[in-house]
């Protein structure tokens, strides 16, 4: 039986790594996978998913008012057999596309694998990761270190003069760069970027 996966994680620790990673897993295997990245992350506006390590590949864009489940039936409605579907930054996923992606697994019986932030700069969680991790069947954690070598629970937004920032919109395009995975305690005391 189909489950669905969330793998989250801090920022820089992996996700799409370990994403590209599962999908080659099942197309050595001669298995089709369905890839997806959010139309809003400019790294993707190619159609394409990048790891910091160098892998990429291609994949679908989605957008806040994107049906997935018609879109995955039209795929299957193609004669084409997916085996595997998975979404890097699944943060973005609004609560609705969360629940058509349970439909995904319950009814058409395809593993559906999301990875994403669990949290964003303010220490809010994203609408994407709340649903997630309440309707996911499994939930894993991508660990990944803070300066001070604990687990990185936070992330850090800095400005351009590497200051903290603490408030403004929850999602900003690009600028990977200014954000910094730490510790909760260095979420709190750190108040300008090393
Ligand atoms: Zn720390």
């Amino acid at each position: 039986m189909a489950k669905l996966y969330f793998y989250y994680s801090a920022m820089n620790a992996g996700k799409s790594t370990a994403l590209l990673q599962a999908s080659y897993n099942y197309q050595e295997r001669g298995l089709q996978t369905l890839l997806f990245a959010p139309a809003i992350d400019d790294r993707h506006q190619s159609g394409c998913i990048t790891s910091r390590i160098g892998l990429k590949a291609q994949a679908n864009l989605f957008a806040p008012k994107d049906n997935l489940l018609e879109q995955v039936e039209g795929y299957l409605n193609q004669k084409q057999e997916l085996k595997c579907i998975l979404f890097d930054e699944a943060q973005f996923l609004t609560k609705n596309q969360v629940f058509q992606l349970t439909l995904v697994v319950d009814r058409l019986n395809i593993p559906v694998l999301c990875y994403g932030l669990r949290s964003d700069f303010r220490a809010e969680p994203f609408e994407g990761s709340l649903y997630l991790l309440i309707w996911a069947d499994e939930i894993n954690e991508i660990k990944t270190v803070c300066y001070c070598g604990r687990k990185a629970i936070m992330n850090i937004r800095f400005d351009a003069e590497n200051h903290k920032i603490t408030e403004g919109k929850q999602i900003e395009i690009g600028g990977n760069e200014r954000y910094v995975a730490v510790c909760r305690k260095h979420f709190e005391l750190t108040e300008a970027k090393l």
